[in-house]
């Protein structure tokens, strides 16, 4: 439904402000604004959460006509109508959930010139019947969001993505914006190639965000690990726990319902209804922790799930980058949680050398894996590693990472790495871990004497470290790439190009010092900061029932306006009110978030709670 036209704005700050009650652009948004209200074409790279949606937002309703904004999140669509109609923008979408009465609704409010913003599955717009009602429109601009559907390597691709060239040809003179979260540069290259974007005007943000602490342990006793996590830093948070496989999923759910959690399963094998029901309550509901495969998240705008965890190792770190990147769009402290162990190494190689790609891909799929790996035992920074890894370059440690506020000790093991390999060499290079470690520590069981592995000169020379040492000592092998796993057999170690350079002693190996694994396992933990409780911890118990007033408050008027909770407002948005504590429509629209229709739709439902707090400070203080 069209509300009033915001239209008496006239500068990209005066919406920024007005509308959105925000005091100033973020990194490249003003830059880019400025382009397309020239009428330029531009490629916008930003990180999940960096405000991609604001680039095409504030010309649409600036410039004449509406700004048709194409992407395949279906699911979405209908959340980010609701945001903007709740700001007071003209909005609609059209998408194949609506029926056919609300279709043509929608399609004469078009030609009435009745919105700003028209969002659109790719596969509605490319239909003849749409194209030509666009022809009869005033077109503001075309905005493709989510843009790396076009390349067929991510998982994300959509062939439809590919057909929106058509745009270029039809509408050489309306603005086009592609907009990704997806940052390396094959992938960009794709946009432009096929999206015909040669002209448009790139501007890529810094991938790194720094409110998220990105933290990575060894697998111990998992269950434990992940409730002892959830317990300590974010209970009652909302959180996503994404596992590998639909079995282990429905596993972590029931048992972190059993514990207490407010938990529910998500992964394709669950019918249409129940992942729906679920999704849905994750998105409106506080505190729900989603149990999910991979097949969870992919446009999930819900701006304050507090944790990612991972239960199994993704496969390349842009899918671990894409995945933690849910955490924490709203800029208020958050945690990437990880644990792996080096079963997860060779179930993944493995994984990879069974699907179907031919050698080229299958190449790239283990480098990828490889660079996942070296991010788990690196002794560095991990935001250094992980920027890096995506071609950027962060000058010093962050401060805000499992390594840098326990940093790991280091051993020099050139010595032992020579005597694992030369082990790996001496056996044949076809054993798995747990035989190879018994050669080592000359373990005279049957299988070694039926290879016949006691009679050959590794056999028990590697008696300085315990079983679980040496373990530690293959898994880092495997990681940094000087053993492969032999993954058309049994999953045994073979040596690789680089361990030769290990054997004749012209490289050295520096090992990472695992914490030793006992029984009350979050002792080895990397441990979190003290002292500085996540987002919304306000330091007196009256702040904190202001704050739970205030989301009761808001909980009120989103089912009201049947709306997901952070429509009406963030988090932050409600902490600022507990900080700052307006006592006037005016002072609370100085709040960030608080936008003028929100000041005059539910400002005074706010205020009273705000005013009744003051009084009950009065009060007490008196006494
Ligand atoms: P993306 O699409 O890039 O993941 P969004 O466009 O959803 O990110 O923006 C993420 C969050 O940041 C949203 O809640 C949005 O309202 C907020 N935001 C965007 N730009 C600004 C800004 N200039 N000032 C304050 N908050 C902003
Ligand atoms: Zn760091």
């Amino acid at each position: 439904m069209p509300t009033d036209s915001p239209k008496p704005y006239r500068t990209p700050l005066d919406v920024l402000k007005h509308v959105y009650g925000y005091d100033h652009f973020r990194g490249d948004q003003a830059a880019v604004i400025d382009h397309v209200m020239d009428g330029g074409d531009a490629l916008v790279l930003m990180p999940t959460g960096g405000g991609k949606s604001i680039c095409y937002q504030i010309p649409s309703i600036l410039r004449k006509g509406v700004g048709v904004i194409v992407s395949p999140l279906i699911a979405l669509m209908q959340d980010q109508v609701s945001t903007m109609l709740e700001l007071g923008v003209r909005a609609a979408f059209l998408n194949s959930t609506l029926h056919p009465a609300d279709v043509r609704e929608v399609e004469d409010g078009l030609m009435d010139g009745e919105y700003d913003l028209l969002y659109v599955a790719p596969e509605r717009l490319l239909t003849g019947q749409f194209l030509s009602l666009l022809d009869d429109l005033d077109i503001a601009l075309f905005a493709i969001d989510e843009a790396h559907c076009v390349s067929q390597w991510g998982h994300d691709f959509r062939p439809e993505y590919i057909q929106l060239s058509v745009l270029a040809e039809r509408y050489p003179n309306i603005p086009r914006l592609a907009l990704t979260a997806t940052a390396d540069e094959a992938t960009r290259r794709k946009i432009v190639d096929k999206l015909r974007l040669g002209d448009a005007t790139p501007y890529i943000s810094s991938f790194d965000r720094p409110n998220i602490r990105y933290r990575v342990n060894l697998k111990d006793n998992q269950k434990k690990q992940l409730l002892d996590f959830i317990r300590s830093e974010h209970d009652g948070d909302c959180g996503i726990v994404y596992c590998r496989t639909r079995k282990r999923v429905d596993e972590i759910a029931a048992f972190l319902r059993d514990e207490g959690n407010d938990a529910l399963p998500y992964h394709a094998g669950l019918d249409a209804g129940t992942r729906a029901a679920h999704q849905k309550r994750f998105l409106q509901d506080d505190g729900v922790v989603i149990v999910a495969t991979i097949a969870f998240g992919m446009g999930i705008d819900k701006p304050d799930v507090r944790y990612v965890a991972h239960l199994d190792l993704p496969q390349t770190l842009e899918g671990y980058y894409q995945e933690t990147g849910r955490a924490g769009r709203d800029g208020l402290p958050a945690t990437a949680w990880m644990i792996y162990s080096v079963g997860d190494v060779v179930a993944l190689r493995q994984l990879i050398a069974s699907g179907e790609a031919d050698e080229a891909h299958l190449r790239v799929m283990q480098h990828k894996l490889g660079a996942m790996l070296g991010f788990c035992e690196t002794t560095e920074c991990r935001r250094q590693t992980l920027l890096r890894y995506f071609g950027e370059n962060y000058p010093q440690p962050c401060g805000n990472c499992g390594t840098c506020l326990t940093p790991t000790e280091t051993w020099d093991g050139t010595v032992v790495a020579q005597k694992a390999l030369s082990c790996v060499y001496r056996t044949g290079q076809r054993f798995g871990v747990g035989h190879l470690i018994d050669v080592l520590l000359g373990k005279a069981n049957e299988r070694i004497g039926q290879f016949g592995h006691d009679r050959i000169s590794t056999f028990g020379i590697g008696m300085e470290l315990s079983a679980n040492e040496w373990k530690s000592v293959f898994r880092q092998l495997i990681a940094t790439g000087l053993l492969d796993v032999d993954v058309d057999g049994y999953g045994g170690l073979r040596l690789s190009e680089t361990s030769r350079d290990v054997l004749k002693g012209e490289r050295i190996v520096s090992f990472r010092k695992d914490p030793t694994p006992t029984k009350s396992s979050t002792k080895w933990l990397e441990k979190p900061s003290r002292g500085k409780r996540p987002p919304v911890a306000l330091d007196d118990p009256q702040s904190q029932d202001l704050f739970e007033a205030l989301r009761q408050r808001r909980m009120e008027i989103a089912k009201d306006h049947s709306v997901p909770a952070y429509v009406i407002f963030h988090d932050a948005t409600l902490r600022e009110m507990v900080v700052r504590r307006p006592q006037t429509l005016e002072a609370l629209g100085t709040i960030s978030g608080v936008g003028e229709r929100k000041v005059e739709r539910y400002g005074e439902q706010f205020l009273e709670l705000l005013r009744r707090d003051i009084d009950t400070r009065k009060s007490i203080r008196k006494l």
